[in-house]
């Protein structure tokens, strides 16, 4: 059993099943025994691998995304750079390193991160050398600014809560301990819960069905929406999107490059759900801002020029290289492998012209 297991098991017997946001908020982010509070559960060696350390393509042409968006906002003096959840700092270095082409841009930039993991900090700062950035635990500690935001699977770790359609309604999905085995188990809730208010009224779904809502994704949305509506600026969301909208069970755990039980050692293996696009653009649409997309992760990096970018980088190398460089553009956007399972969305304002990317989709 895992110290978190151990801790949760306590924290039910005294007060009762957990829910599922509450268990995926442990395991994920406990102050000591949480998933990404220690160690690098990324690349080759770790858990899975992001985008951004598939290929330094990715987080180069996000920077150039940037620079383009910053002249899109009228170019501010003064403009943060934030991204939310940031690994190991992979994404902004390559990002930073584009941007440079354009001086005027990155002088405008103070960098910041919100993450909360402090080894996971330790980790970007090293990456960062010599990069002056501020850290927040969440974004509503960072400054009051008009903003670039980044966040790539950032929004897949958030909480979310689980409801099952039963003959009588939806009933929420708790985890309990499972007196038999002392492992943890599924089960509904008796009667009616808090986050019972969040289902959609217009699902219709039949018995056994499962939809999934994250309050904290929604407020999420809604802040950076607010902060661009009252700040300017714009922001880029990629991550594994839910293709049915709140339906569907999408929670998993993955360890070692492979699936791993949801309930089995929790804080020893990535927990994850698919992003409810569509509801998060709604939001941002409802806090007065313009949404866009969602594109198919491969069609954005088309769009930005993924092509011509690998080329020019293969001038210059070895054939191993070359190779290299040509597996990491088919396995970022080839739809049977990254390029269709992640989407992307942009938020700005309201009357902004299309983003990068979004052009066709305007
Ligand atoms: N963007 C990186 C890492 C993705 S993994 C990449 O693409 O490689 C998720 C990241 O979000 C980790 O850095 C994790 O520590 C951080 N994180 C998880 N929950 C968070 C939260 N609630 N607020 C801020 N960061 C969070």
């Amino acid at each position: 059993m895992t110290t978190l297991a151990a801790v949760l098991a306590a924290e039910i017997a005294a007060h009762g099943p957990l829910t599922v946001a509450q268990y995926m908020a442990a395991a994920l982010g406990h102050p000591r025994h949480g998933y990404y509070m220690s160690g690098d559960p990324f690349g080759r060696e770790g858990d899975f691998i992001t985008a951004p350390e598939v290929s330094q393509l990715f987080g180069e042409l996000i920077g150039l995304w940037c620079v383009v968006g910053w002249r899109q906002i009228g170019q501010p003096s003064s403009v943060q750079l934030v991204e939310l959840g940031p690994g190991r700092g992979t994404l902004m270095a390559d990002a930073l390193r584009a941007i440079a082409v354009a001086p005027d841009c990155r002088a405008a930039l103070d960098i910041h991160m919100v993450e909360i993991s402090p080894s996971l900090r330790d980790a970007q700062r090293a990456t960062l050398d010599g990069v002056a950035v501020a850290w927040h635990d969440q974004l509503a500690s960072a400054p009051e600014a008009s903003l670039l935001l980044v966040a790539n699977e950032l929004f897949d770790a958030l909480p979310i809560h689980q409801f099952v359609r039963t003959v009588g309604g939806w009933r929420e999905r708790l985890v309990d301990v499972d007196q038999a085995s002392g492992g943890f188990r599924f089960v509904l809730a008796t009667g009616p819960t808090p986050a019972l208010a969040l289902v959609p009224d217009d699902i219709e779904a039949p018995p056994g069905a499962v939809v999934e809502v994250s309050p904290a994704c929604v407020s999420l949305a809604h802040e950076i929406a607010r902060r661009v509506v009252s700040f300017g600026g714009l922001a880029l969301i990629v991550d594994y999107a839910s293709e049915q909208g709140p339906l569907g069970d999408t929670l998993q755990a993955v360890r070692r490059h492979g699936r791993h039980g949801v309930l089995d050692d929790p804080g020893s293996a990535d927990l994850s759900a698919r992003v409810d696009f569509p509801t998060l653009m709604r939001v941002a649409r409802e806090a007065g801002a313009g949404a866009f997309g969602p594109v198919n992760q491969g069609d954005f990096l088309l769009a930005l020029g993924i092509e011509a970018r690998a080329e020019a980088l293969a001038k210059n190398a070895t054939a191993a290289q070359r190779d290299d460089i040509a597996a990491a553009v088919h396995r970022l956007v080839d739809p049977g492998a990254m390029g269709a399972l992640f989407k992307v969305i942009a938020i700005g304002p309201a009357d902004a012209p299309a983003p990068a990317g979004f052009e066709t989709v305007a």
